[in-house]
């Protein structure tokens, strides 16, 4: 058989990552005693061309991540023809904050009371409810943003009074190590404040933890969302 030219290689490539990405989230979900199709698939397409997003998208797939306004707004008016979810993952500047809050279904980087303010008074009326989760920072002084654990519960209940907008659940970010144990470790602590924060009646449903690298870690520990990008569409452009 002739060579597929390299483009189309990738492109099959990527949906072959897929298929082999949600068997590897059941086999994962069995093993840790997780409810099957517990954890869902956020496809992190940032730096990753509209033709990837269009070939995932022709598989089925609707989930997708990214960090960047600008490039953001590019794909998703490139990509209307298709019923996406677009979920915003990124550093939040508040002078994007009304953009983002016009444009997406989730953010998922809120990482105070005034974002989540911002976000709830620039929602356009004529769009249901932004759904957003709070960024958790494990290792506060590390200086990639979120509050610290023990602000949470107080930031929670200060959004339920926000009228545009649903909080889901809680983030956070890739983790800096490669032990197993240590990930599970940081992802358990996200895990027990979600926790807390139900037994004191805040209803949530997203455990948005894990990306290509701690993947087994954050389903280990409860994650209902995993943001996948490198795993899939492979190394960014
Ligand atoms: C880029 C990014 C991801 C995906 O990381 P991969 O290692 O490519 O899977 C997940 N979450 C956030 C917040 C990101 O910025």
């Amino acid at each position: 058989m002739r060579p597929l030219p390299r483009q189309v290689q990738r492109l099959t490539d990527i949906v072959l990552n897929l298929n082999r990405l949600k068997a590897h989230i059941e086999t994962l979900e069995t093993k840790y005693h997780r409810e099957k199709g517990s954890v869902a698939l956020l496809a992190v397409s940032k730096k990753q061309s509209i033709q990837s997003i269009k070939t995932l998208a022709d598989a089925g797939h609707t989930q997708f991540g990214e960090n960047y306004l600008q490039e953001a707004l590019t794909k998703m008016s490139s990509l209307t023809a298709y019923p996406l979810e677009w979920h915003f993952i990124g550093l939040l500047q508040s002078n994007k904050i009304r953009k983002i809050a016009a444009h997406f279904a989730w953010v998922h980087s809120v990482s105070n009371l005034k974002l989540a303010t911002a976000l709830s008074e620039h929602r356009p009326e004529n769009m249901p409810f932004l759904n957003i989760c709070l960024q958790v920072n494990l290792n506060p002084g590390d200086g990639r943003g979120g509050m610290a654990e023990e602000e949470v519960f107080q930031v929670a209940k200060a959004c339920l009074n926000l009228p545009r907008i649903r909080l889901r659940g809680l983030m956070c970010l890739p983790l800096l190590t490669d032990s197993l144990n240590e990930q599970r470790q940081a992802f358990h602590r996200l895990q027990t404040c979600y926790q807390q924060l139900q037994n004191q009646g805040i209803s949530l449903d997203t455990l948005s933890a894990g990306t290509s690298h701690d993947l087994e870690a954050a389903i280990a520990e409860g994650a209902t969302l995993v943001r996948i990008g490198t795993a899939l569409f492979g190394p960014r452009e």
